[in-house]
């Protein structure tokens, strides 16, 4: 696991500013969620993070490291969509060991890290099956499982759940959690959900039009908002 570190983050997409200035200290081990919402620049933020985009100005430091000028692959960081982003034609297997035969990994050592994922995600009966073949939140679970085969240093999550129904969203919520204390990992979690935010995070970042209007535990920023607009978040129901 490891620090992420943003540092007087800018983006800029042409002649709109969508981050204006972002400073955030994340610390190894800890489970962020950043909340705000549509379009005031979450998920942007997380593509930096993840070197998809580059910043236009600003620095990230991940353990301690500046990643700016690292591509994604270097940057030992898993992403997690809403869309599952899974290959269709592959089974689950093959989708959550993918990434590591790109790597060359031979295939025995494969199998079994693949095995352990699934054993983690309880998807061990369902390796022979095609996304198309799965639950929506079975093919989350398999998202998850592609996104930890790789033993990543951070995980980052881009409104992971706003597909699955209410039941499950409330499942995934308690296994994404679990998932990250066993691995250790450090995560930034985004959501536009409150109680996502509220039940999960160690710490919250409420952010708006681009920049973080507020940082802290969930109690703090129920008990204390430091602005309207975290108040009406923090208190508005979801
Ligand atoms: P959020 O995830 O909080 O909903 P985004 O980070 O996706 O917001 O987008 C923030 C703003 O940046 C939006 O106004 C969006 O239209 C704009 N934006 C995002 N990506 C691009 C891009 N590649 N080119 C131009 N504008 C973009
Ligand atoms: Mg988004």
């Amino acid at each position: 696991m490891a620090s992420i570190d943003i540092k007087n983050v800018r983006k800029d997409f042409g002649p709109v500013s969508v981050l204006k200035g972002v400073d955030l200290a994340i610390a190894s081990g800890e489970f962020a969620v950043l909340v705000g919402p549509s379009g005031c620049g979450k998920s942007t933020l997380l593509r930096l993070i993840a070197g998809l985009e580059d910043a236009s100005s600003g620095e990230i430091h991940i353990g301690g490291r500046r990643v700016d000028d690292l591509p994604p692959r270097d940057r030992d960081i898993a992403m997690v969509f809403q869309s599952y982003a899974l290959y269709p034609h592959m089974n689950v297997r093959d989708n959550m060991g993918y990434s590591l035969r790109l790597k060359r990994t031979p295939q025995a050592r494969i199998a079994e890290i693949v095995g352990r994922a699934g054993a983690k995600l309880g998807l061990e009966a369902l390796g022979e099956r095609k996304p198309r073949e799965l639950s929506g939140g079975q093919r989350q679970r398999v998202a998850m499982g592609r996104a930890i085969v790789r033993n990543p240093k951070a995980f980052l999550f881009d409104e992971p759940l706003s597909n699955l129904d209410a039941r499950m969203r409330e499942q995934m919520r308690f296994e994404i959690r679990k998932l990250h204390r066993d691995l250790g990992a450090t995560s930034v979690y985004v959501t536009h959900d409150q109680i996502e935010a509220m039940t999960m995070a160690d710490r919250i970042v409420a952010m708006n039009a681009g920049i973080i209007q507020q940082v802290g535990t969930p109690l703090e920023l129920y008990d204390d908002p430091a602005n309207v607009f975290v108040a009406g978040f923090i208190g508005s129901p979801a």
